[in-house]
């Protein structure tokens, strides 16, 4: 049974999540960096959870109980209040805050009931699907403390505001191990999120349950999302294949070069990588050392926005190596991109464009249509969040 297969009929899913144990967790960001990446190491023996390089982890996090607290004071009540459970029975309001509904995060139904309490009309506007982009704007950097402690005249029964609240998602993260290399274990490469909105500090639900809270041996619930489309070529297949992977985005990468070592994959293999300091944040150096000292990697090229006077990105050593970027196109190979959707994937897409079209000699109408059939022969893969 190929080890796709596997994943697909993985018993575990939302609903009956495998229960892996943190094993090994280390800060990947070195001192005087601006932002915080760390690699996870997850137990997953016994649990015959299987996965293929491409595939992500789903992590059903839990709250901070710091904001569940403020949230109960905030409310009046004492947390030991019994709720209806929405995922089935009852339990008490902090249980249910802490690991079943979405705190920091919530829609109109939140905003219709505080401005039906308090007789807010503007408030409730803001909820009219015509208001619907208004309505984005006034929950970005907000919270459900913050709607509590705007709008103090809104009383609630316990009960009455769990069934306000959202479900608490789980969150997704690429793989960045191979089960060939590391049986029985699953690694992450998270960035946690921080940052202030109205002048409290917020903390991003899942990178800092890791980060915070999950302690070494401390149950994680978590199942497999198939990466279908995020595919290496089958080993015995030549195709080289270019990776571009800036921060997070190099997690699935490191698994593939993982997988590949142990498969003895015969096609080159380019990686780009990303950051904001070498000195910082060059994430898993030493290993993309022996990667090109062994030749699992043909090449690697770096960009690290803030070590010059004008900011480089990935898109830029993509640019300066057009020429023979374009001739590893030529050759059948498969282009890969994963990490941040806002920006830097259209930045990558713009890049290659310019490339095909430059040392090709196309236009950018017969640039858009190469990159068109790479998409549908797959080779142009993206993995963006
Ligand atoms: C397929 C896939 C793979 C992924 N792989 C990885 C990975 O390998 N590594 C990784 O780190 N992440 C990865 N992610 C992202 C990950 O799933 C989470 O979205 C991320 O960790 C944030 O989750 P969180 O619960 O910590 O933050 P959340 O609680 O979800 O908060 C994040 C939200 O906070 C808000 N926010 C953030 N900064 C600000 C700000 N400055 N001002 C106002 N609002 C702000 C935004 O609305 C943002 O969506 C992946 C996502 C997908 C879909």
């Amino acid at each position: 049974m190929s080890s796709e297969t596997a994943s697909a009929k993985s018993p575990y899913g939302v609903k009956n999540p495998c229960i892996a144990r943190l094993k090994v967790a280390h800060e990947l960001t070195r001192p005087g960096a601006t932002k915080s990446t760390w690699h996870y190491e997850i137990d997953l023996s016994g649990s015959g959870m299987e996965f293929t390089p491409g595939d992500s982890l789903a992590v059903q996090p839990q709250n901070d109980p710091e904001l569940v607290g403020s949230i109960i004071t905030a409310l009046g009540f004492s947390g030991t209040e019994t709720v209806p459970n929405p995922k089935g029975g009852e339990g008490t309001i902090r249980d249910v805050l802490t690991a079943v509904s979405a705190i920091t995060e919530f829609d109109g139904k939140l905003l219709k009931a505080v401005a039906a309490k308090t007789g807010d009309n503007a408030l409730l506007d803001l909820t009219t699907l015509e208001k619907k982009d208004e309505l984005k704007k006034y929950n970005l950097g907000r919270d459900v403390l913050d709607v509590l402690n705007e709008n103090p005249a809104a009383k609630f029964e316990p009960a009455e505001f769990i069934g306000l609240l959202r479900r608490l998602n789980v969150r997704l993260y690429s793989i960045s191990s191979s089960l060939k290399a590391f049986p029985d274990q699953v690694h992450l490469t998270i960035a946690t999120v921080r940052y202030e909105s109205r002048g409290r500090q917020r903390n991003g639900v899942c990178s800092t349950f890791f980060a915070d809270r999950v302690t070494l041996g401390s149950p994680l619930p978590t199942f497999i999302k198939s990466g279908a489309g995020f595919r290496l070529p089958e080993p015995n297949d030549d195709s080289p294949i270019i990776m571009c992977g800036p921060g997070t985005g190099i997690a699935p990468f490191r698994a593939f070069c993982q997988e590949r070592r142990a498969t003895g994959a015969r096609g080159d293999a380019w990686l780009f990588f990303g950051e904001i300091n070498r000195a910082t944040c060059f994430f898993y150096e030493d290993e993309w050392q022996s990667y090109l000292a062994d030749g699992t990697l043909r090449r690697m090229d770096t960009a690290f926005s803030r070590d010059q006077a004008q900011k480089l990105y990935v898109q830029h050593k993509m640019l300066e190596h057009g020429r023979l970027l374009f001739d590893w196109l030529e050759h059948g190979a498969i282009f890969y991109v994963c990490g941040d959707a806002s920006r830097m994937a259209a930045d990558v897409d713009k890049a290659l464009q310019e490339i095909i079209a430059k040392e090709g000699g196309k236009t950018s109408e017969q640039a858009l249509e190469y990159l068109e059939t790479m998409k549908a022969a797959k080779r142009y893969r993206r993995d963006v969040y």
